[in-house]
């Protein structure tokens, strides 16, 4: 990360300053995005890779950025389960009847299995988001793979559904990345709209005005569930905004579900 442009990063998590470091279905798939961003491969092997550059992904990456079907929002959480703030999603997802997608880290899977086990009870896709919330580009290969796996056994063995769709951390995707997730049938998928929630001060009010500017049919937005590398408060103010984004979607005829029923290209 010498000399690289400073920003925020994709997940907002942290301050790790990398342009290519920004932003960042089913195991049919994963040969099919390995090969689709075959064409960022040889950026990512001097970087952490284009896919990284929220605009650039998006024109070029659609299906990495999430973009689904035209009437269809995709919901997905990040960092969960959280024994303090992702039961308060569950509920009220529940009594939206909106199901979502829950990106888990395996760390926090195996520390709270039974919150993770209720996800997917309760309906909603699960994900793998790594075993814990570390830059991917900080690691080689194998440790990249070695991570993966063990993640994506702790989400299993948690939730008794093997994970198909990998978020990486940050939303970095480097060729050593992109190498495991070919070999272990996950698809990579970022996404679209986000909420901003691990700013300082973030509120319902600043979530959901972040979330809809970026709001659209086909994009998926990102949230956090948890705390757990952001500012005390960050799953409250999504949670917060949770309901007026419910509504707005409503209000504009966009169906809200999982990235499984997204329709992803
Ligand atoms: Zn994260």
């Amino acid at each position: 990360m010498r000399g690289l442009a400073t920003g925020k990063t994709s997940d907002g998590r942290t301050m790790v300053a990398d342009p290519a470091g920004r932003n960042g279905s089913a195991a049919r798939y994963a040969w099919r995005a390995a090969a689709g961003l075959a064409a960022g491969l040889a950026v990512a092997h001097g970087g952490p890779g284009i896919t990284a550059i929220g605009p650039v992904r998006k024109a070029l990456f659609p299906r990495l950025s999430g973009r689904g079907a035209a009437d269809h929002v995709a919901l997905t959480f990040d960092d969960g389960p959280d024994p303090e703030s992702t039961p308060g999603f569950i509920e009220l997802l529940g009594g939206r009847s909106v199901r979502a997608t829950f990106f888990l880290l395996g760390s926090m899977a195996t520390r709270a299995p039974q919150l993770a086990a209720e996800i997917a009870l309760a309906g909603h896709e699960v994900g793998v988001h790594g075993w814990d919330h570390r830059y991917l580009t900080l690691r080689g290969p194998r440790a990249t793979r070695d991570d993966l796996a063990r993640a994506v056994d702790a989400v299993a063995a948690a939730t008794g559904v093997a994970p198909r769709l990998y978020r990486p951390p940050y939303g970095v995707l480097n060729g050593g990345a992109l190498i495991a997730v070919r070999q272990l049938g996950l698809t990579p998928v970022l996404w679209s709209s986000w909420g901003r929630e691990w700013s300082r001060g973030a509120t319902p009010e600043s979530v959901y005005a972040a979330l809809t500017r970026d709001l659209r049919g086909g994009c998926t937005v990102l949230l956090h569930d948890s705390d757990c590398t952001s500012p005390p408060g960050s799953a409250q103010a999504a949670l917060g905004a949770l309901p007026m984004l419910l509504d707005e979607c409503e209000r504009r005829g966009l169906r809200v579900g999982p990235l499984g029923e997204h329709g992803l290209r």
